[in-house]
């Protein structure tokens, strides 16, 4: 049995580090998911790295539910309450193509590790006729053997780097073990794809990217110790040259962080300041940081079956 055969098996799934176990045609594990792909939007966004969404945008499929649901999740509504369409994985490979025809510079899995089999389907339908890069977009929370098996599929990697320390990762998003897995993860990423690669369209302000890595990272208020640590982790552990960084300063309570009083709010410009001094000060020079003012809604989308 390969490794990704025996990934595939949604009667005992072990999609994800979680290793829930459980026939997802029956039950449901941690992500809530059922054994068939649902999605809540298909359509052209804005709203990525200039080298992902270019000038015409990036191709983003937005899966519901998530492997990590955290509590401070932008996109609670498909992520935690499973909002969405079902689809078929022919239904799924027509959207690529269709994301694809409308200018699309790649095809962006927003959240896709549940449905890895099926969208791994989708993606072989048309294999020979997808000709833009595909994103795996993720909160970094990935098995090494799944990111190993996705190599002949996946382009450029768009992974967050959330927590170091176990204690947060544990009371935000569930999973004590997140640093230790996701930094494994995240390296062999980098190792698959590369340096960071690009290529010129006339009509695009920027480069855009086709192979390579973006680590993102969220500064959370009253944590920004714990993402001077990541940088510090990332400037010693990963190779050098081979990745980029995106600090992200969007961070927005939604209504359940009343129940974590410390994220009730959004970071200061001071807290977002010294995580970029510091991670330029280590030399973490290549890669997008954001504009304090920047923590609005409309980085998320509407959630309506769009292009579905
Ligand atoms: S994908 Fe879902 S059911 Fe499968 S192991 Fe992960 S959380 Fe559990
Ligand atoms: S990993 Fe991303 S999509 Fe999933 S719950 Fe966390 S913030 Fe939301």
């Amino acid at each position: 049995m390969t490794v990704l055969s025996e990934l595939s098996d949604l009667q005992n799934c072990q999609l994800c580090p979680r290793k829930c176990g459980v026939n997802r045609s029956v039950n449901v594990g941690f992500c809530r998911c059922s054994a068939g792909i649902r999605a809540a939007r298909a359509a052209l966004h804005h709203w990525e790295e200039p080298c992902i969404s270019g000038s015409r945008g990036s191709g983003a499929i937005f899966f519901s539910g998530c492997t990590l649901c955290c509590c401070f999740c932008q996109n609670h509504a498909i992520s935690h309450e499973y909002a969405g369409k079902d689809l078929s994985p022919r239904r799924l490979s027509d959207i690529f193509l269709r994301l694809q025809q409308e200018g699309a510079h790649n095809i962006n899995l927003v959240t896709p590790t549940q449905y890895l089999p099926l969208i791994l389907s989708a993606l072989d339908l048309v294999r020979h006729r997808l000709q833009i890069p595909v994103v795996y977009n993720c909160g970094g929370y990935e098995r090494k053997e799944v990111v190993l098996a996705l190599k002949d599929y996946v382009d450029i990697w768009l992974p967050d780097l959330k927590y170091y320390d176990t204690d947060l990762s544990r009371r935000y998003s569930g999973a004590a073990d997140y640093f230790a897995v996701a930094s494994k993860a995240v390296l062999q990423m980098i190792l698959q794809t590369g340096a960071p690669h690009f290529h010129i369209e006339e009509d695009c302000p920027s480069p855009l990217m086709d192979r390579g890595v973006i680590i993102r990272h969220l500064v959370l208020p009253g944590h920004k110790e714990d993402s001077l640590l990541l940088l510090h982790w990332m400037a010693e552990s990963l190779p050098k040259g081979q990745y980029y960084i995106s600090l992200l300063s969007q961070y927005t309570p939604i209504c359940q962080s009343s129940q974590y009083p410390e994220l009730n709010r959004r970071i200061t410009s001071y807290e977002y300041q010294k995580v970029v001094d510091t991670a330029l000060e280590l030399g973490l020079d290549q890669g997008f940081l954001q504009q304090k003012n920047s923590a609005k809604e409309e980085y998320t989308p509407p959630f309506d079956l769009t292009g579905l």
